[in-house]
């Protein structure tokens, strides 16, 4: 199974990827993961990315197709992938595809989450991740723990740097100029699958399963 998830930011891609990987024993790839990883790291090249995340912004496209070029030569992606969150742009969609030539392989699906702009705003402004263990909350969701520690592993929830309204405004704007484009790109190669999603996660992942039965990649 080789797939990308394609979406705005808080479209859910992340949440999917996590349930298709656990699902099918498939590894994915998040590449915000990646440059938050990077980031910690604090050197030259992790400060540099810090303030491009946090500026809401794209990691330059070289740096990013180099990085999940290095990351798919590894031999557990050999049974598939799952990206979540590359490619963004049409040039980072090229690399993909010269990376995967050279391996000779091609892409299965690109599933397309999408989600209305102001939906996306409050999801990630009450969006509050786990520092140990990763899960997410939602302050705006019922059901959220009164104490603001993780369900799992009771450690204390923690926003995310870039998920102020600022910076989502700006992030979003990037996905419609930067991102948008590649619905076009893979429709034109007859690969993409669009959900418009209410936020039920439950109803996007039988969506997506769906979509991969109708296509026989499952
Ligand atoms: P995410 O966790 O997917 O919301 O990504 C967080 C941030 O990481 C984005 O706002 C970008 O700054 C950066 N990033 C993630 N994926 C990419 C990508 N494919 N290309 C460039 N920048 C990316």
């Amino acid at each position: 199974m080789r797939l990308v998830i394609i979406g705005g930011p808080g479209a859910g891609k992340g949440t999917q990827a996590a349930m298709l990987s656990r699902e099918f024993g498939i590894k994915s790839i998040t590449t915000g993961d990646m440059f938050r990883s990077i980031q910690k790291r604090g050197c030259e090249e992790g400060m540099e990315i810090g303030r491009i995340l946090s500026e809401g912004k794209l990691v330059p496209d070289d740096i990013t197709i180099k990085a999940v070029g290095n990351e798919l030569g590894l031999a557990k992606y050999g049974p598939g992938f799952i990206l979540d969150g590359f490619p963004r742009t049409v040039p980072q969609a090229d690399g993909l595809d010269a990376i995967l030539a050279s391996i000779g392989r091609g892409l299965d699906l690109v599933i397309d989450i999408e989600v209305d702009d102001e939906d996306m705003v409050r999801r990630l402004t009450g969006r509050m991740v786990c520092p140990e263990c990763g899960l997410i909350f939602n302050r705006h969701n019922e059901g959220y723990p009164g104490d603001g520690a993780c369900g799992a592993c009771g450690v204390g929830l923690e926003a995310r740097d870039d998920d102020n309204e600022e910076t989502i405004r700006r992030r979003l704007k990037t996905y419609h100029t930067s991102t948008v484009p590649l619905k076009e790109y893979y429709s034109d190669r007859g690969l993409l699958h669009t959900y418009v999603s209410e936020g039920i996660i439950e109803r996007t992942y039988a969506n997506i399963i769906g979509a991969l039965k109708a296509r026989g990649i499952i």
